[in-house]
């Protein structure tokens, strides 16, 4: 399906947090560190052809995404909150390391989000021969301009843009260390596939209210543990994480449909962090499809033990969103109540 749409006259926020879109190789040590935002830009000619204004924006110390913490994901939602009345979209340049984790959080910060947040990144630095960030970082500005013909934005979503696919952020996860497609939402349709021209997706995409504005929220609680089952898992060494007098949510990523052993120390830590207020959210070790806990008696098992399902959550959506209701709410009733809705498309109910 192709799309009219308008990229004129808008104005875009570019914001560099720092990856390797932007790195440079140091000649001591020989790896890839973060650079100058101006050292991006004027290795890229190409930039002054762009059909949209574009306004820049460098984080004081630009990072490997290794280093993201929920302290930026607030200092990114104040920059676009500060500034929202001012651009039409804004495209976060960002490693690709942690990209998930950060479009994720911003999805829940950004409530009734009715302008584009796209993070987009590369796997080789832009002022290499063979980079995909080029194409990556101006097709990603096309997709934050982007409007209908009411002059709304086409896409009024956190989404990630890599390698001719824009994805919704809260369902995207990275699936690939050195391919350049590598990001994919395996439980989400894509939102656009960018080829000769971009073929919007428009009936998976989120309908704000318009007519309602933005609300930031910038308080998380990031006291939250992901953890794996496996065979041979030790009960002490599971205990002294889960017994973690600060824990307030837990996201276990058990087996397939939502299994766990039915090993009777297992579920009597699960039931004592469940009833001592903390959230334990099972979402599967498999890349796509849905925790289901009454499928198998070994999922029944943790649904009598106060574990909660996930549903078909990505690991970075559910650890998010755990930290996102702890800083809203104290009420752990609350928190378990929105963990079982969609918030903004991040699970499939
Ligand atoms: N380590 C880098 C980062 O996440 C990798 C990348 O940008 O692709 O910042």
């Amino acid at each position: 399906m192709s799309n009219r749409y308008n990229i004129k006259y808008s104005k875009v926020l570019l914001i560099y947090t720092g990856g390797t879109i932007g790195m440079g190789c140091n000649p001591q040590t020989g790896v890839l560190e973060p650079l100058n935002f101006n050292h991006l830009i004027s290795n890229m000619p190409e930039f002054s052809y762009i059909k949209a204004d574009v306004d820049t924006y460098q984080f004081s110390n630009p990072v490997d995404s290794s280093d993201m913490s929920p302290m930026m994901w607030i200092q990114l939602v104040n920059i676009i909150s500060e500034r929202y009345d001012q651009y039409d979209g804004f495209v976060v340049l960002h490693g690709t390391d942690t990209m998930a984790y950060t479009a994720s959080a911003l999805s829940f910060m950004l409530e009734n989000l009715t302008k584009p947040v796209i993070l987009t990144g590369s796997q080789l630095p832009i002022g290499q021969l063979r980079t995909d960030g080029k194409e990556n970082l101006i097709t990603s500005i096309e997709l934050a301009s982007a409007k209908n013909r009411s002059g709304h934005a086409i896409v009024p979503e956190v989404c990630i843009y890599f390698s001719g696919r824009l994805l919704r952020g809260n369902r995207s996860t990275k699936q690939n260390a050195d391919g350049f497609n590598a990001f994919n939402s395996f439980n989400y349709p894509h939102l656009c596939d960018a080829g000769v021209g971009f073929n919007f997706n428009h009936h998976f995409i989120l309908k704000p209210d318009f007519t309602r504005p933005m609300i930031p929220h910038t308080k998380l609680d990031p006291n939250v543990v992901i953890f794996s089952l496996f065979p041979g898992i030790q009960e002490n060494i599971v205990r002294h994480v889960l017994d973690a007098p600060e824990l307030k949510g837990i996201v276990m990523r058990s087996y397939g449909s939502g299994n766990a052993p039915r090993q009777e120390w297992l579920l009597r830590i699960l039931r004592g962090a469940s009833d001592r207020g903390v959230t334990v959210i099972n979402i599967s070790q498999c890349i796509s499809g849905c925790v289901e806990m009454n499928r198998y008696n070994n999922g029944y098992q943790l649904k009598n033990a106060g574990v909660i399902s996930g549903y078909d959550s990505t690991v970075e959506s559910a650890a998010t969103k755990l930290m996102f209701l702890q800083g809203k709410y104290s009420d752990n009733t609350l928190i378990r109540k929105d963990m079982n809705r969609a918030l903004c498309g991040e699970i499939t109910i």
